[in-house]
């Protein structure tokens, strides 16, 4: 498979509203991924910067509480010995103020100590309370109503902690460390106590998130604030009203920790806080308000979307501009291959005229010098085509249309051909053509043998032309289940930088020198295309003017000898009859009904003809027919929509083969044929070896009788006496001889039937458009005068067809005024073609005996007779035998019009147009 025909395979599909959907989706997808990890980041990002806050904030709490504990623990110690020793107030007051100013000396702490103080219950002055700052403590202070003394008693000599919110001397939370001192035995000598400044702690506990964006907070065992950046809740229970952490106050007792807990921040911030309690009870949080840490998110966010809008609009535009230049290509190259398709049809139908009137001509009794000339036209005639040809496969592999068509077919016999065509073209031009074979060449092959044909005779054609003394060889063998051909020559070589340029289309290699040598530069690139269509490679091997070898590699793939389509079938050079056959053909334009009978007639075949798609199906249903040839473009019903009701008409329907006739052979036609019921196509002008391959494909078998294609002619209705008729056509300047001719492929009798169809009808047409014209009658006229077109342009009457095409057009649109105006000139050149063509078909040829009333109303009555036994047959006779008599001119255009309708089997018609007969 060629890259080109892979592309086109992998090609997307799709509709363009499905890319644009599909990419603007994608870019959403994208933007709302990249939000949610870069939010997962930030979240994750966050929770541990509070885990880190947490941790460090704990562990300087807990170092700041441990200090103050073993002051307190000293202090106890000592003045425990120091009251057992008998010291009295004054040595304890010394005391506690040296150690207080030591404590102050120090002031590195976040807890500050504020003073140190105890009461001594059994000094020799009688209780006393000692404060270490103050000498002369006030009278009112009774310490056993303190808490911190009860606490201490309540510890029973272990330290007791006490948070006082406000304090009488400072107004600020104070934390007390108080222990009770015992004697040996036991009796209590008092309570020592330490107290401290725990703002300091909760300045560092809030200010520790600050860097952060947030800020922290403290709060005790039983939720009282103690540390927060609002000092107005310090104090306070966090249950209270107006407290913004009253949220989390069930959270925080049930003991676990609190993370990533959305709340409001006393600011009013979004925010997330977390908590923990510490080995103390207090709780420890830290708030940390959202918008700091997600705006990079929001930003990203933005950006992303910001980015994504840009570039799936980049991208849909870029999309839709590709959409739009391939449609666009598409459609070019649909108009290219129409075109190249319709062209080559066009040009190839004179073509084959010109070859298959070469071939008649070379039969005939010439001149050595004439038979000379007939060799170069056949030649050029033939190269021609193979260029039209060439070109029409280009176009048809460039726009992806084309398909291999594998059969099983004898591949001796192909090789066969092969070498008698190349052993006769090398001798002619004085080089030996030599074969070899090594193993053994299978019998049978399934493939396209029609194109592995094309590629050995394209390759084998240019070692010959490009060779001018030695040999040409070609060699096949087998290898790893690939034949292998090798067509080797002694020619002039190809120069090692031309050999990449090789395979492209219209590269032709040293033009100069090959100026002689025709040629398009078309095939190996062809050739290369088939081959790698059928799995296979080219490979070139050349030494400059010493000779080139073409390798072609294809995979032998075994045929079944069984299925090989006889040689009979294919029919082409072997032209038939069908004495037996009956086929219908419908087309709504008379003279093309008498072209494809003529053509029909040369095959001996009976035809019967039908006007409109629904006369064909009233006679498919009355009559047996072997084939039908139905035209695609007919009023009312066309022929597409016919064959539809009739493949409807019932089982033995279904398959009767119908062909359809088609002036617009352009490519996609025939699927669309085939779609719609039809089995074939054939273009018009019908082509005699096209119709003679369609004969042989859809008649029953039994039914065909071999014959030589170059007798066919020889059964024509045109005689002698009209021999002359083209060149006297040639003194005629309306008419166009080669137009007219190639209509009817060439036939001069048919030409000539049809000339003479249309001189007889001309006058009374004429007169009808003028009726029609005089009368305003528009509708009809622009009715008589497309037909008239059409017949002037199928008798090669061009100019006048175009004329008759103007006033159609303006008919059509109602322009009465143009159609009376220009008319009469129009009328007047009809006339004098008349005149004109009266030269070619004598009077006395059209002369009719003068015919009898009675005559004529007997011979009516037995038609109408006939017609009412549907004996269609024996009226048509009847009426074709009034014919030959003159009855007068408007007697004479009914009987004609009479003599069709019973051909047609239009038998209302046929008594209508009888009843008209004036007698
Ligand atoms: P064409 O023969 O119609 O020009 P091809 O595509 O068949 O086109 O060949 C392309 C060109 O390759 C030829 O024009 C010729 O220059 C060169 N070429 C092909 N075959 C040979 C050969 N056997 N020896 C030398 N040159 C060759």
């Amino acid at each position: 498979m060629s890259i080109y025909t892979l592309i086109q395979k992998i090609k997307p599909k799709r509709p363009l509203y499905v890319q644009l959907l599909f990419t603007i989706f994608a870019f959403l997808i994208m933007v709302l991924l990249s939000n949610a990890f870069m939010s997962n980041i930030v979240r994750m990002y966050l929770k541990q910067n509070a885990i880190n806050i947490l941790d460090s904030a704990q562990a300087q709490i807990i170092s700041d509480l441990i200090e103050p504990q073993t002051v307190l623990d000293d202090v106890s110690r000592i003045t425990r010995t120091m009251v057992l020793r008998g010291d009295n107030a004054d040595n304890l007051q010394d005391y506690l103020t040296t150690v207080l100013e030591y404590l102050f000396l120090d002031n590195h702490r976040n807890a500050v100590y504020s003073t140190l103080f105890g009461y001594f219950e059994t000094l020799p002055g009688g209780p006393a309370f000692i404060e270490g700052r103050i000498r002369d403590m006030a009278d009112w202070y009774t310490p056993t109503e303190r808490s911190w003394y009860q606490n201490a008693i309540a510890a029973n000599g272990e330290i007791a902690t006490t948070m006082i919110d406000s304090d009488i001397i400072y107004d600020s939370p104070v934390l007390i460390f108080s222990r009770c001192i015992f004697d040996d035995s036991g009796r209590r000598l008092g309570a020592v106590g330490l107290r401290i400044e725990i703002d300091g702690i909760g300045n560092f506990v809030v200010n520790t998130a600050t860097a952060q964006g947030g800020y922290g907070v403290l709060i005790s065992e039983d939720l009282v604030l103690f540390a927060h950046p609002n000092r107005e809740f310090i104090g306070k229970n966090i249950r209270e009203d107006g407290i913004p952490l009253s949220v989390l106050a069930d959270k925080l007792t049930s003991g676990k920790d609190i993370t990533e807990y959305p709340m409001i921040s006393y600011k009013g911030e979004d925010a997330v806080a977390f908590f923990r309690q510490l080995p103390n009870g207090w709780y420890l949080g830290v708030d940390f308000p959202r918008l700091p840490y997600y705006k990079s998110v929001i930003n990203l966010a933005l950006i992303l979307s910001i980015l994504g809008i840009a570039l799936a609009s980049v991208l849909s535009f870029v999309l839709i501009r590709v959409d739009a230049a391939r449609n666009k290509s598409d459609m070019e190259n649909r108009y290219k291959s129409a075109f190249l398709a319709n062209m080559s049809h066009e040009i190839r139908t004179p073509m084959n005229a010109i070859i298959g009137m070469t071939e008649l001509l070379a039969n005939e009794q010439l001149s050595e010098r004439q038979m000379s000339f007939i060799d170069d036209i056949w030649v050029s005639a033939h190269s021609l085509l193979s260029i039209i040809n060439n070109i029409l496969d280009l176009s048809k592999i460039e726009s992806g249309k084309f398909t291999l068509v594998p059969v099983n077919y004898d591949f001796h016999a192909l090789i066969d051909n092969i070498i008698s065509m190349f052993s006769y073209v090398a001798q002619k031009k004085g080089l030996e053509f030599r074969f070899e074979s090594t193993g053994n060449l299978p019998e049978c092959l399934y493939g396209d043998d029609l194109r592995l044909r094309q590629v050995l005779t394209n390759i084998c054609g240019n070692a010959v032309k490009y060779t001018e003394k030695g040999q040409v060889k070609l060699k096949i063998s087998i290898s790893s289940g690939n034949l292998v051909f090798d067509i080797s020559d002694t020619g002039m070589g190809i120069r090692k930088e031309d050999i990449c340029r090789l395979f492209d289309a219209f590269e032709r290699m040293e033009i100069e020198k090959n100026r002689s040598i025709t040629g398009t530069g078309l095939g190996l690139s062809i050739c290369k295309s088939f081959v790698e269509m059928m799995g296979g490679c080219i490979l070139v091997d050349s030494e400059y003017e010493r000779g080139s070898v073409f390798t072609v590699i294809i995979p032998a793939v075994l045929g079944d000898k069984a299925k090989i389509k006889s040689a009979k079938n294919t029919g082409k050079e072997r032209p038939l009859y069908a004495p037996c056959a009956t086929i219908l053909v419908v087309d709504d334009n008379e003279f093309n009904l008498r072209v494809a009978k003529g053509l029909l007639n040369l095959f001996k075949i009976n035809t019967k003809t039908a006007f409109s798609g629904k006369k064909a199906i009233d006679l498919i249903q009355k009559n047996e027919f072997d084939l039908v040839f139905m035209d695609h473009m007919m009023p009312e019903m066309d022929g597409v929509e016919a064959v539809g009701i009739i493949r409807k008409l019932g089982t033995q329907y279904e398959n009767m083969p119908i062909i359809a006739l088609t002036a617009n052979a352009i490519q996609g036609a025939k699927d669309m044929f085939l779609s719609n019921g039809f089995n074939g196509f054939i273009s018009k002008p019908i082509e005699i070896q096209e119709l003679n391959e369609v004969l042989r494909e859809w008649l029953p078998p039994e039914k065909i009788v071999e014959k030589e294609l170059a007798s066919l002619n020889v059964d024509s209705q045109y005689d002698e006496t009209s021999g002359d008729f083209i060149s006297a056509l040639g003194e005629i300047d309306e008419i166009n001889t080669e137009i007219g001719l190639s209509r009817v492929s060439g036939m001069k009798d048919m030409y000539y039937e049809i000339l003479a169809l249309f001189h007889k009808k001309l006058a009374a047409e004429r007169d009808a458009m003028s009726e029609a014209i005089n009368t305003k009658d528009i509708k009809s006229f622009a009715i008589q005068v497309h037909a008239m077109k059409s017949v002037l342009s199928t008798i090669g009457a061009m100019n006048l067809s175009v004329a008759a095409f103007k006033l159609e057009s303006a008919a059509k649109t109602n322009n009465v005024n143009y159609c009376q105006e220009r008319f009469p000139a129009f009328r007047e050149k009809l006339t004098n073609l008349y005149k004109k063509l009266l030269a070619v078909f004598p009077a006395d040829k059209t002369k009719k005996k003068p015919g009898d009333t009675n005559y004529l109303s007997d011979k009516i009555s037995k038609a109408l007779e006939a017609a009412d036994d549907f004996n269609g047959d024996s009226a048509f006779r009847i009426t074709t035998d009034l014919l030959a008599h003159d009855f007068g001119d408007q007697n004479n255009v009914l009987l004609e019009n009479a003599a069709t309708a019973f051909e047609n089997f239009d038998y209302n018609a046929a008594r209508e147009l009888l009843s008209k007969v004036s007698l």
